[in-house]
């Protein structure tokens, strides 16, 4: 299965300058990386996705957003708001959905983010789907059950398209990501075993083939305190297709060791 490292720049860095200057490091240095099989991914912030993309057009490295609207999927009075259209216009192809820090700071739910993965879907960007338990849910051996909540989701999404636009099942069947982030592994260097992960992994990929057997296998990227460091003994796992990186995506010689390891 192809592998996939992506990064998460959160609201970083802060100014233009500093996003050239990330930029202008990974554009010279990617490429071994892009040949070696690595898909590689970026996330800036919705300020600067326009410029990213613009300037890795032509690249082998894909832009996504890290969020988008879940309240229209192109236009209306919604302050704030970035729609899947608006996004799909800044040159992106991708979305970020359902990060925890979206769901902690912002009270995701389960109904917004139906909205917002259809309305991916229907603007033709991929969605990476994220989804992890939190340390009290770990500690309690409830991260299975945390999880099947989460993926409930993309049962839903399944189920409504099925009725009403059976265009996005095939959508979601293309390209449709899952990054498995324990909360309690964000940005804290804290990180579960590879076999911890291996067995969540695989009960992501049972539940999601169980929701529609005509899927093909899903893709499941582990993310969570993941750096140069530890990202070869994920990498060396079948079950982990890659990984989804926070603070080591903002240097580009970690990112692009964590994209060679895999
Ligand atoms: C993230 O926020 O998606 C993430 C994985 O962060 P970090 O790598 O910093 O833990």
């Amino acid at each position: 299965m192809q592998a996939w490292v992506i990064g998460n720049w959160k609201q970083n860095p802060a100014t233009t300058k500093d996003v050239n200057t990330l930029l202008d490091t990974l554009l010279t240095t990617a490429d071994d990386t892009v040949s070696n099989g690595c898909q590689l991914m970026v996330a800036p912030s919705c300020i600067h996705l326009a410029n990213v993309s613009a300037r890795l057009q032509n690249t082998a490295i894909l832009t996504a957003a890290q969020d988008i609207s879940a309240l229209s999927d192109s236009s209306g009075a919604y302050t704030g708001d970035c729609s899947a259209q608006q996004i799909a216009d800044a040159g992106a192809t991708w979305t970020i959905l359902g990060h925890s820090e979206r769901r902690q700071y912002y009270q995701e739910s389960h109904e917004s983010l139906l909205e917002k993965l259809s309305h991916a879907f229907t603007q033709g960007l991929g969605v990476v789907y994220c989804i992890g338990e939190t340390q009290t849910q770990y500690d309690n051996q409830q991260t299975f059950s945390a999880l099947d909540d989460q993926l409930a989701v993309i049962k839903d999404l399944l189920i409504k398209s099925k009725e009403q636009a059976p265009e996005l099942v095939q959508r979601l069947a293309e390209r449709l990501i899952i990054a498995y982030e324990p909360v309690w592994a964000i940005g804290t260097g804290k990180v579960p075993t590879v076999m911890e992960v291996e067995a969540t992994h695989q009960h992501i990929k049972e539940t999601v083939a169980s929701f529609d057997t005509t899927l093909p296998a899903t893709t499941v990227l582990y993310g969570g305190s993941v750096n140069k460091d530890n990202a070869d003994s994920f990498a060396a796992s079948p079950m982990i297709d890659g990984a989804l990186v926070g603070g080591a995506s903002l240097k580009a010689e970690s990112f692009l060791a964590i994209a060679h390891a895999f």
